[in-house]
């Protein structure tokens, strides 16, 4: 039931105000994933959500974006694949540099980590300015494969990220 999940969602993860900077209201999601009926009900239903659509692989971003992939993975029967930070990643990689509101940032993939055509869902736990996001779904095409959702748990729409990903399936599970 998405409207008791959505409540569910927004009793469950805690605001820590002017964190890591003054100003920004950071959406802390540990105290969901303490909750292993919360955090289970959040993994089925952005599986649920995608089982139809036949997903090869479940990109993950850097770091909460893992916790809540990789069990998404597992659920579809997909492959697990990190979009990582600059110079974690030790094979051979694609890199995507995006604008922050003070410089930039770096995520990277590995080359091999999307086999040709492959249909990919990309899962984070929070969507804010949408550069992240932006930046996965360029790698990912790069890659060769097929962006066929993006997922997140909770999404700040007031950053309106949105409007860097319209050319892509975004869905929220909650929207503040
Ligand atoms: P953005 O590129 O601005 O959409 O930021 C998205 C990334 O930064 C996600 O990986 C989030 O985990 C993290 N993030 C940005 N803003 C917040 C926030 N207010 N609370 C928690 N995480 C955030």
């Amino acid at each position: 039931m998405p409207q008791d999940l959505d409540r569910l969602i927004a009793k469950s993860v805690r605001d820590i105000p002017d964190f890591p900077q003054p100003g920004v209201v950071f959406k802390d999601i540990t105290t969901l994933l303490a909750d292993p009926e919360v955090f289970g009900a959040v993994v089925a239903a952005i599986a649920d959500r995608h089982r139809g659509a036949t997903v090869d692989h479940v990109v993950g971003l850097e770091a909460r974006g893992f916790i809540l992939a990789a069990p998404i993975a597992l659920a579809l029967g997909a492959a697990f694949v990190p979009v990582r930070k600059s110079g974690k990643l030790p094979s051979d990689t694609l890199s995507a540099t995006y604008d922050l509101e003070y410089g930039t940032a770096t995520v990277e993939m590995h080359t091999d980590a999307i086999a040709p055509g492959g249909r990919v869902l990309i899962v984070d736990d929070v969507l804010a300015t949408g550069g992240t996001g932006r930046a996965a779904v360029d790698l990912v095409r790069r890659a060769g494969g097929t962006v066929v959702g993006f997922s997140v748990l909770m999404e700040l729409a007031f950053l309106q990220g949105r409007e860097k990903l319209a050319d892509v399936e975004l869905h929220a599970l909650s929207v503040v």
